[in-house]
């Protein structure tokens, strides 16, 4: 019940103008958000890189409602590869649809992702495009495959795991030699598409990795990315590894920042690639509530500073 209630408000425009200027928020939202700047999230992400950990930098912004944000948030990605590239930081990028407009043209939406994967490209690098509510995965996976049919292999897509479709939308990608992160999915979704229970959420995604990490999707040339903080999911995928005979450079662990970084040296220290999704940027309020929805503890954090503050 918490969770559909957080992330209704992390939909709505009222609660965002409401809450975001009260300082316990901001304080709150810090701690998975590496900072305001490009410069802040370049900081967070030379220290993880010290500690063996790759990264993908996002800018915080989604459902823009102009042409003109949408613009601008082209060209904020744009700073961010060249600053990538410039400071040698071991990261690529993680973007959203309808934070380059496509709410308002898909046409648009994809020149503007099209100018950034090109320039990731220039430096080979890499772009991800993150996965939103099921309102936009036909277009997402639509937009993607158009960019591989024009030659882009640089650029990866998100599946959820929550979603029925999923397997499915698996095994088209599969044949494409996708690079993949699978996630359980962070979004309100109705019983008809999405499994309500968390166990079979779990179900689903290790039938998923499986799917991932089989023979025939190794020949095709895809790769997964693991996307979770489940130390159970963890612990299953790396027995699932090691008894298929699957090498660590196959595939790679991804958590956001600020959660679970026990688990992310740990990990490193095993010998895993480990890339940690570090999100910057004033745009945090959505971003932040679905934190909050994925564990109600954090709405007692968020409490308590309150109260501290
Ligand atoms: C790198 C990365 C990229 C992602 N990209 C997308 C995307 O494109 N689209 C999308 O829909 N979703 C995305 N997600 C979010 C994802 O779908 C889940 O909502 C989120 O990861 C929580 O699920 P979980 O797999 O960690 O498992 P859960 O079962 O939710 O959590 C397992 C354990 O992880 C820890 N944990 C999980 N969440 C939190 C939290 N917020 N705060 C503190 N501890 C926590 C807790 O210890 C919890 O018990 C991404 C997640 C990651 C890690």
């Amino acid at each position: 019940m918490m969770r559909t209630a957080l992330l209704r408000l992390s939909r709505s425009e009222k609660a965002r103008e409401a809450v975001t200027h009260y300082k316990f928020m901001q304080r709150a939202a810090r701690r998975f958000v590496a900072g305001e700047t490009l410069e802040e999230a370049l900081q967070v992400t030379q220290e993880l890189n010290r500690n063996g950990i790759l990264a993908t930098l996002d800018h915080l912004g989604e459902n823009v409602a102009s042409e003109v944000e949408a613009r601008a948030s082209r060209e904020e990605y744009l700073c961010v590869l060249d600053s990538i590239e410039q400071s040698k930081v071991r990261s690529n990028a993680s973007l959203k649809l309808t934070q380059m407009g496509m709410d308002l043209s898909f046409e648009q939406c994809y020149q503007n992702v099209r100018t950034i994967v090109a320039r990731a490209k220039r430096y080979s690098n890499f772009v991800r495009i993150d996965m939103e509510s099921s309102a936009y995965t036909d277009r997402t996976l639509q937009l993607y495959g158009q960019l591989r049919k024009e030659g882009f292999t640089n650029v990866g897509v998100v599946i959820q795991a929550y979603l029925y479709r999923s397997a499915e939308d698996i095994e088209r990608l599969v044949e494409m030699g996708a690079n993949v992160r699978l996630c359980k999915g962070a979004y309100q979704e109705p019983a008809n598409l999405a499994f309500p229970q968390k166990e079979d959420v779990d179900a689903n995604y290790m039938k998923l990795v499986e799917l991932m990490l089989s023979e025939k999707t190794q020949q095709k040339g895809a790769y997964p990315a693991l996307a979770t903080h489940d130390g159970k999911l963890i612990e299953w995928a790396k027995r699932f590894t090691r008894e298929h005979k699957i090498n660590s450079e196959k595939f790679e662990f991804q958590m956001l920042y600020g959660i679970r970084r026990d688990l992310q040296q740990q990990l490193v220290r095993e010998g895993y690639r480990v890339r940690v999704y570090v999100s910057y940027g004033t745009h945090w309020y959505p971003y932040f509530m679905r934190r909050l929805a994925e564990r109600p503890a954090n709405v007692f954090f968020l409490l308590k500073n309150l109260v501290r503050g």
